[in-house]
């Protein structure tokens, strides 16, 4: 398959326990996730291995058992174990047959075709849906150059209000906000703040910063996604630069006076940022650690580093 980007409504997708083209899957008006946005979803991205005519799609299982855990929140019934999920998801990638870099977008959600925003279940009214799609991705922002970025006039969604780490679908319009604002405010992105001050991460992928040497990212109660990417990078910096991440409280002013700033995200990868409200980070220039992460990234999510292998499950 040539690579073009974009949803092609005649690829496969599997919806209401069945494989179909992208054009059926679709659902009604009343259905309760399209009123009140009760649902949760994930990003996984699968990388093509032109040498090894090989696509591997990567952290899988974790992306699916976030997705199971976040499940309870929503009291989503999931009925299927995590290795059913896997499996499901491979069997759609074979029925598509990619040979380009790919995303795949499982979504769990209230099904019921019913009024009132409870999520409790009576009498099976208001059941669970899964739909998982793929579609062609290349880059979700510029990672070739550093990200000129603003502090969002928008606060992330705090635990008590819609759980950021849920991943729900309505906590979305949150992420919406403040990446439209930035665009027409003439920026590649934005950084969100916690309600008390402190950053929390990007519109939609995680945040580390290095200062002195030290690589730092936000903490989990920061109302950050848990994000699969940010492990993964805290895992690589120690293994293969010996480099600890501390994962502590980042002040706005902070991000001004440090070495390095990069987001990471299944969508974003590992997308270096060089200037923050107006403000050169740095040298201006995209860092030297960020580059070399962004590196060891690439190399392990296509599946070119034995080492992580662990990670990528091939589709072929
Ligand atoms: N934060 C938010 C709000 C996101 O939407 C994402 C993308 N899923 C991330 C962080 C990064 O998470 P992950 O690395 O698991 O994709």
């Amino acid at each position: 398959m040539a690579f073009k980007e974009g949803i092609d409504l005649d690829s496969i997708a599997y919806f209401n326990e069945r494989f179909v083209p992208l054009r059926e899957a679709t659902i009604n008006i009343m259905t309760h996730a399209f009123q009140y946005g009760t649902g949760i979803f994930e990003g996984i991205r699968s990388y093509w291995n032109e040498n090894e005519k090989q696509m591997y799609i990567f952290r899988m299982k974790e992306h699916y058992e976030r997705l199971s855990n976040n499940a309870k929140l929503l009291r989503l019934e999931l009925n299927k174990s995590i290795d059913e999920l896997c499996q499901l998801t491979l069997e759609l990638m074979k029925k598509n047959n990619p040979t380009c870099d790919m995303y795949i977008r499982p979504n769990l959600y209230k099904s019921g075709i019913i009024v009132g925003p409870s999520l409790i279940n009576k009498n099976g009214s208001n059941p669970t849906g899964l739909s998982i799609c793929t579609m062609p991705m290349g880059e979700y922002v510029d990672i070739s150059k550093g990200l000129h970025v603003c502090v969002s006039s928008w606060t992330r969604v705090e635990d008590n209000a819609i759980p950021a780490r849920g991943k729900i679908q309505g906590s979305y319009v949150n992420t919406a906000f403040a990446k439209t604002d930035a665009l027409l405010n003439g920026f590649d992105d934005s950084i969100v703040l916690s309600r008390d001050g402190h950053v929390s991460e990007g519109s939609a992928m995680n945040l580390f910063i290095i200062r002195n040497g030290k690589l730092i990212t936000t903490q989990v109660a920061d109302n950050i996604l848990e994000g699969i990417t940010r492990d993964t990078i805290i895992e690589l910096a120690k293994k293969e630069l010996n480099l600890e991440t501390e994962i502590r409280q980042v002040d706005r002013t902070e991000l001004y006076i440090c070495d390095e700033v990069f987001f990471c995200g299944t969508g974003a990868q590992v997308s270096p940022v060089t200037m923050i409200d107006h403000r050169p980070i740095g040298t201006g220039k995209v860092g030297q650690l960020s580059k070399q992460l962004q590196e060891i990234y690439f190399d392990v999510v296509k599946g070119k580093n034995s080492k992580y292998k662990k990670w990528c499950a091939p589709v072929f």
